[in-house]
C-alpha cells in the first residue's frame, strides 16, 4: 500500500522535472531570438543612422563638384537625398526603441535638414551668382560645422551601438549559461528521482516475490498437512476397523487374520508377527498370524525370549547394535540384519501379547513416525485384546458351570432349542442323554462334600473325553449331566452311553483313595424326533429313561419309550 503510494508519487515527479526539461530548450529559444531580434534592430538602426550620414555626405561631394564645375550631373547625390532623406529620417525616428535613442535622432534630422538647406542654398547661390559668391557661402563653414556634429553624433551612436552589442552578447551568454544550469539541475533531478522510482520498484517486486514465496510456503504447507491428514484419516479407519473386528471375535485367539490385515494395510512393505497368550496357557504366547515378508517365527515362545516381554516396553534392534531377542535369533532371523522392532502388548499391567515388526521404512523420518504408529496401535490393540479375552471369561462364566467346567443348564436350554430348530431344517437326527450319578448323598455323607464335589469334577472330566467336537455337555443340576449330541441317531447315542457308563463305573473316581471306590451312573437316551417333538418332550422322555433305569437296578442305560 505504502510501496503503491511511494510510485505514484516518484513518477509524478519524474513527469514533471522531464516537463521542465523539455521546457527549458524553449524557454532558452525565447530568450535567444528576444537577445538576437534586439541586436538585428539595433544594427538596422544604425545602417539607417549610417545611410542618413552617407547619403549627405554624398549630396555634400556632388555639391561641391558642381560648385567647382558648374556641371549640373554632380548633382544627381544630392537631388537623391532631397527625395530619399525624409523617409529614411521618418523610418529612423519610428524605429527608435528608447526616448534617448528618439531625441538622438531627432537631433540627427534637425541637423541633416540644416545641411540639406546649407547644400540647397549654396547650388542656388552658384547658378544665380557664378562660383566666386559661392565660395564666399561655403567659406562660412556653416556646412562644414552641421557635418562635423553629425559625424559626431553618428560617431557617439557607434560606440553606443557597440556597447550595446557587447552588452546583448554577454546577456546571450549569460542565458546560455543559466539554461545550461537549469537544464543540468532538471537532468539532475531527473536521474535522482528517476533512482528513487527504481529503488521503490525494486522494493515492490523484492515485496511481491517475498510474498509469493511466503503463498506458495504456505500451499505447501497446507498441501502437507491435507496429505498427513489425510492419511491419518486413512489410519485411523483402519484402526477402527481391525479393533472393532478384534473386539467382535468369539475368541482373541481368532484375531490373528485381523490383525495381521490390519498391520499389513497401515505400514505397507514391512513384515510382521502376532503372537497372543492363550487364557488357559498362560506364560506361553501362540503366534497367531505373519503378514509381509516376515521371518520365520517360533509358533510359541515364552517372555524369556523377547527383551520387550521382559521389560515391559517396545525393544528396537537394527544390525549388532544391541542383543538381538530369543526368539528371531533362534529362528535364523538374523540374516536380514535390518531394524526389528517388538512391541509388548499390555493392558492394566498385564501382558497379553506380542507384535513384532521388520522391514520398517530405510529413511530416518518416516521410520520413527512408523514406530510411533506401531506402538500407538499396539496400545489400543492391547487395550481391544483386553476387552475382547474380558468379554470371553464374562460370556464363559456365563454359560460354564463353574465346579465341573462343562456347559450349565440355561446354556443347555438355549443350545437344545437351536439344535432342534437344525435338525428340523436339516432332518437329521439329534440324541439327549441323562445321567444321574447313583447314590450320590452316600458319597457326600459317606466323604463329605468335598469328595463329592471331586467326585463330580472326574465324571465331567471322563463325558468330556467321550464327547465329539460337536457334542454339547452340561450340568443340569446337582449330579445330574445331560448330553446333547448332534447328527446322531439313537443306536449310536446308546453305544456311545454304553461306553461313558463303563468307563465311569471301570475308573476309581478319585486318585488318592480320599473317596468312594467305584462310582457308577444310570443313563437314558431319547432321539428326536422319534421320542419327542419338542425340547420339553424329548428332554422328558430320555429323564423317564434315565429314572427307568435307575428302578432297573442303576448303572445301566436305557432307551426312552415310544410316545
Ligand atoms: P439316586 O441313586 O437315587 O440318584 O440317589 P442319590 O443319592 O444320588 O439321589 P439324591 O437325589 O437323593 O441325592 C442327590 C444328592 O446330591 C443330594 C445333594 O446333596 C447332592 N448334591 C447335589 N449337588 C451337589 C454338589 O454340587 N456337590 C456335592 N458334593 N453334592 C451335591
Ligand atoms: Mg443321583
Ligand atoms: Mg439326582
Amino acid at each position: 500500500m505504502r510501496s503503491k503510494k511511494n510510485i505514484k508519487f516518484a513518477a509524478l515527479a519524474v513527469f514533471l522535472v522531464m516537463v521542465l526539461v523539455a521546457a527549458v530548450p524553449f524557454w532558452l529559444d525565447r530568450s535567444t531570438t528576444a537577445l538576437v531580434h534586439d541586436l538585428r534592430a539595433e544594427l538596422e538602426q544604425q545602417q539607417r543612422v549610417d545611410s542618413i550620414l552617407d547619403m549627405l555626405r554624398d549630396a555634400e561631394t556632388g555639391q561641391r563638384g558642381f560648385i567647382i564645375t558648374g556641371n549640373e550631373v554632380f548633382l544627381e547625390p544630392w537631388r537623391h537625398a532631397e527625395q530619399a532623406l525624409p523617409a529614411a529620417i521618418r523610418e529612423a525616428k519610428d524605429k527608435a526603441g528608447s526616448d534617448a535613442e528618439r531625441a538622438n535622432l531627432r537631433h540627427i534630422a534637425r541637423l541633416a535638414e540644416l545641411k540639406l538647406a546649407e547644400l540647397d542654398e549654396t547650388i542656388a547661390v552658384r547658378r544665380a551668382e557664378g562660383f566666386a559668391k559661392t565660395a564666399q557661402t561655403v567659406g562660412s563653414m556653416r556646412g562644414k560645422a552641421y557635418m562635423d556634429e553629425l559625424r559626431r553624433l553618428v560617431a557617439a551612436r557607434h560606440v553606443r551601438t557597440e556597447a550595446r552589442r557587447a552588452e546583448l552578447r554577454t546577456e546571450m551568454l549569460a542565458a546560455s549559461r543559466r539554461s545550461f544550469m537549469v537544464s543540468l539541475a532538471a537532468t539532475l533531478i531527473n536521474i535522482c528521482v528517476f533512482g528513487a522510482l527504481l529503488v521503490v520498484l525494486a522494493r515492490m517486486l523484492r515485496e511481491r516475490r517475498d510474498t509469493a514465496l511466503q503463498l506458495e510456503h504456505k500451499a505447501e504447507q497446507l498441501a502437507s498437512a491435507v496429505e498427513v491428514g489425510t492419511r491419518q484419516n486413512r489410519e485411523l479407519r483402519i484402526v477402527a476397523e481391525m479393533l472393532r473386528a478384534v473386539e467382535a471375535m468369539p475368541s482373541s485367539l481368532d484375531t490373528g487374520a485381523v490383525v495381521a490385515r490390519g498391520f499389513a494395510r497401515l505400514l505397507p512393505g514391512a513384515g510382521g508377527t502376532f503372537f497372543a497368550l492363550d487364557g488357559d496357557d498362560e506364560g506361553t504366547l501362540h503366534q497367531l498370524s505373519r503378514w509381509g515378508d516376515a521371518s520365520a517365527q517360533p509358533s510359541e515362545m515364552t517372555q524369556d525370549d523377547c527383551w520387550a516381554l521382559q521389560h515391559g516396553t517396545q525393544y528396537k534392534t537394527s544390525g549388532c547394535d544391541r542383543p538381538s531377542c530369543a526368539h528371531y535369533r533362534s529362528h535364523g532371523g538374523d540374516g536380514k540384519g535390518g531394524m526389528r522392532l517388538c512391541v509388548p502388548l499390555v493392558t492394566h499391567d498385564e501382558l497379553i501379547g506380542l507384535v513384532h515388526l521388520e522391514d520398517l521404512a530405510r529413511e530416518a523420518g518416516v521410520r520413527e513416525e512408523q514406530e510411533q504408529l506401531a506402538v500407538t496401535v499396539a496400545e489400543q490393540l492391547a487395550l481391544a485384546l483386553g476387552n475382547a479375552r474380558l468379554r470371553e471369561s464374562l460370556r464363559r462364566q456365563s454359560v460354564l458351570d463353574p465346579l465341573t467346567g462343562l456347559f450349565n443348564r440355561r446354556y443347555f436350554d438355549e443350545t437344545l432349542r437351536r439344535e432342534l430348530a437344525r435338525s428340523r431344517r436339516m432332518a437329521s437326527p439329534l440324541s439327549l442323554v441323562v445321567l444321574d450319578v447313583d447314590h450320590f448323598k452316600r458319597v457326600n455323607d459317606g466323604f463329605g462334600h468335598a469328595a463329592g464335589d471331586a467326585v463330580l469334577r472326574a465324571i465331567a472330566q471322563l463325558v468330556r473325553q467321550s464327547i465329539r467336537y460337536c457334542d454339547v455337555a452340561c450340568r443340569y443340576g446337582g449330579e445330574e449331566l445331560v448330553i446333547l449330541m448332534p447328527d446322531c441317531a439313537q443306536s449310536d447315542a446308546l453305544r456311545r452311553a454304553e461306553s461313558l457308563r463303563a468307563d465311569i463305573a471301570g475308573a476309581p473316581p478319585m486318585n488318592d483313595g480320599a473317596g468312594p471306590d467305584t462310582i457308577t451312573a444310570s443313563f437314558g437316551v431319547a432321539e428326536f424326533p422319534l421320542h419327542g417333538p419338542d425340547a420339553e418332550a424329548l428332554f422328558r422322555a430320555a429323564d423317564q429313561a434315565m429314572y427307568r433305569a435307575k428302578r432297573e437296578g442303576r448303572n445301566r442305560v436305557v432307551r426312552a419309550a415310544q410316545p
